[in-house]
């Protein structure tokens, strides 16, 4: 059995801001995979979190999920939600480094280093479209195996993970579910780095469309998936939330100078 390595003595230079409980790491797109680059050679098992709004307002009042997040060796920002809450707070500004592009530069890397991948998650038959067109554009990725997201039994999926013995896992089962899941399971399942990264294989497989790159850059991704996927309500209902938590930390730390 794996164990799991303390972050602070291999990512120890990265610097990370306190995002209401969270601690979010200050890291560019080259800085994430560098970090993963960092995880694989000291071995042991790894979490990764793409964290948006949601996941930070969920953390919040939710115990469980505010520990899945603090034991995570990396903690990306990927939604725009983040970036607020930490710009309200007054934290060094956050570079975003969106889950989709993340998965996409790490298999870049993979198909050169020759790091074995697993896709974990969404509907049946996604996650292999998602390997189809991510062999295409890596030529020489490696894809250890890949499992839709709604299986009953998890002993089996786990099993078969450990079998393929991949290097690096993208698991997309949806917030919480995909985080906490990892959190459980990672030093059972033997991968090095573990990756939650939500609707991810939905958009490389061409079932869902990424917004325009202008709306991603003015913030409002989420708003155009919004229109996609509009179950993905809890999205907006969670804005004025997490505005409203980071203005009231903001108070607090003004009257406790304490973060
Ligand atoms: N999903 C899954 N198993 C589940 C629930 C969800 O595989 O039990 C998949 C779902 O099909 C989708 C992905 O998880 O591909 C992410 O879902 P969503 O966009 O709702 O997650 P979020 O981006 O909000 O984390």
């Amino acid at each position: 059995m794996t164990s799991t390595v303390q972050t602070p003595e291999i990512l120890a230079d990265i610097a990370a801001s306190p995002v209401l409980g969270v601690r979010v790491h200050h890291v560019t797109m080259p800085q994430a995979v560098q970090a993963v680059r960092r995880m694989l050679a000291a071995g042991g098992a790894h979490q990764i979190v793409t964290a948006n709004g949601v996941m930070l307002v969920r953390a919040a009042r939710d115990e469980q999920v505010r520990r899945a997040l603090s034991n995570a060796a990396l903690v990306i920002a990927d939604g725009a939600g983040v970036v607020l809450a930490a710009r309200i707070l007054g934290r060094p500004v956050f570079a975003r480094v969106p889950g989709v592009e993340l998965v996409q530069e790490l298999c870049a890397r993979a198909a050169i280093e020759q790091w074995r991948v697993f896709l974990l998650g969404a509907a049946p038959g996604v996650a292999a479209d998602a390997a189809v067109v991510l062999r295409q554009q890596y030529p020489g990725l490696q894809v250890a195996g890949v499992t839709h997201g709604y299986f009953a039994d998890e002993s089996t999926v786990i099993e078969e993970i450990r079998q393929a013995k991949p290097d690096l896992m993208f698991v997309a089962l949806g917030f919480p579910r995909q985080d906490l899941w990892i959190a459980s399971h990672r030093d059972r399942l033997g991968v090095p780095v573990c990756i939650g990264v939500g609707g991810t294989l939905d958009v490389l497989a061409g079932r869902v469309r990424r917004a325009p790159r202008l709306i991603q850059q003015i913030g409002l991704e989420w708003a155009f998936r919004l229109i996609q996927e509009p179950r993905r309500w809890r999205v907006v209902i969670s804005l004025p939330l997490l505005v409203a938590l980071a203005l009231k930390e903001r108070v607090k730390e003004r009257w406790t100078g304490k973060r």
